[in-house]
């Protein structure tokens, strides 16, 4: 009897798969890109597609070879070999297996499941990009900080400026009025960023809150830039990552900025780590005291599961500006909580006006 409705229900539910994919779609395009602006670097491929495809996805026994499987597809790009990263995918190969089309990934290292992720991205007319399978292979033998419980760094015991300290003239006290600060809204345009469990993009969380922050900024007297204002790339669509950061790190670095924010979700293979944090980089005395004040702000942010602290991270804005930066970590879009309170435009004025506050007590009220 049970095996019975089984059996009617897996007839009736493959009907529409069957004429869903009755025509094959063609693979156009490809293409990677390192991004280390994450906690965790990770290898993005991009395939660009004529029609929406369903993708599957193993890994081999020894970890060291991804497969992804594009059903019903036709290989029509002459990109038959790449070479990508050899730290964390060093290259992909693409063939036609009959009606589907095979992309065998090389890993240095044997990855596990949590270390891979495929997902779809629709047709976007807005940005001119095709329908797209996107796969993410993060690097391994790095893991995000965990969590350290009332045992927050101060700045005064954090490394003091040794490392290429920030070149720029910009102030550091004085009060928020007239002060300078470029706002970076993280992702844009060709990049979705890190997506959530119900498709909620990362760049569609920054971009409000960043132009939130601006007007809160204003309101107290800042003079405000930002990197983008709409959803866009900064420097073009599909650049690497240096180029695209490199645009952003020169919006601040033109305008003299004196401080630069970088706006960004973070994302987990487990979806219930969650959790606040906030990143810099100490080539100035100033960047782990800019980290602190606005993680003082936001850390107890509602619907949050709380202070994951300030971190350093030798992420390419934060080493490239030449004023204090910081990069906040807004929860995690991965956790389901976290990625429904990201949704919601309270949440998101809020944010902005804790980052505002943590930025008016850095520059001392
Ligand atoms: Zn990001």
């Amino acid at each position: 009897m049970r095996k019975l409705f089984l059996m009617c229900f897996a007839f009736f539910m493959a009907l529409p798969l069957l004429l869903s994919q009755a025509k094959a779609a063609d693979l156009q395009d490809t293409r990677w890109v390192t991004r280390t602006d994450a906690p965790i670097p990770y290898v993005r491929m991009v395939m660009d597609l004529s029609a929406p495809v369903k993708a599957a996805a193993s890994i081999s026994k020894d970890g060291k070879t991804t497969t992804v499987t594009l059903k019903n597809t036709k290989l029509k790009t002459s990109k038959r070999n790449i070479s990508m990263d050899s730290s964390i995918a060093s290259s992909a190969q693409f063939v036609q297996a009959g009606k589907d089309v095979k992309v065998t990934i090389k890993t240095p290292s044997a990855l596990e499941t949590e270390d891979l992720k495929v997902f779809s991205l629709k047709k976007d007319t807005v940005n001119k990009k095709p329908y797209r399978i996107v796969v993410d292979l993060q690097k391994k033998g790095v893991a995000p900080k965990q969590v350290n419980y009332g045992k927050k760094p101060s700045p005064a015991t954090l490394p003091a400026s040794s490392k290429n300290a920030g070149s720029g003239n910009y102030s550091t006290s004085g009060g928020l009025k007239g002060k300078v600060i470029t706002i970076d809204p993280g992702h844009g345009g060709s990049d979705p960023g890190a997506i959530g469990p119900t498709g909620y993009q990362e760049k569609q969380a920054t971009l409000p809150i960043s132009n939130y922050l601006k007007t809160a900024l204003e309101a107290r007297g800042a003079k405000v830039f930002m990197t983008r204002t709409t959803d866009v790339d900064v420097y073009g669509p599909h650049a690497s990552g240096a180029d695209e950061l490199g645009a952003r790190v020169r919006v601040a670095n033109a305008n003299n900025s004196d401080a630069f924010i970088s706006v960004h979700i973070n994302s987990f293979t487990n979806p219930s780590v969650g959790g606040i944090a906030t990143y810099y980089y100490s080539k100035t005395s100033n960047d782990a005291r800019l980290a602190q004040k606005i993680q003082n702000e936001i850390a107890d942010t509602p619907g949050f599961k709380g202070d994951r602290g300030i971190q350093e991270g030798n992420l390419y804005v934060l080493r490239h500006s030449k004023m204090p930066a910081v990069l906040v970590e807004l929860g995690f879009i991965s956790n389901p909580q976290e990625e429904r309170a990201l949704k919601n435009a309270q949440t998101e004025q809020d944010f902005a006006n804790r980052i505002a506050n943590g930025i008016a007590n850095y520059f001392g009220g």
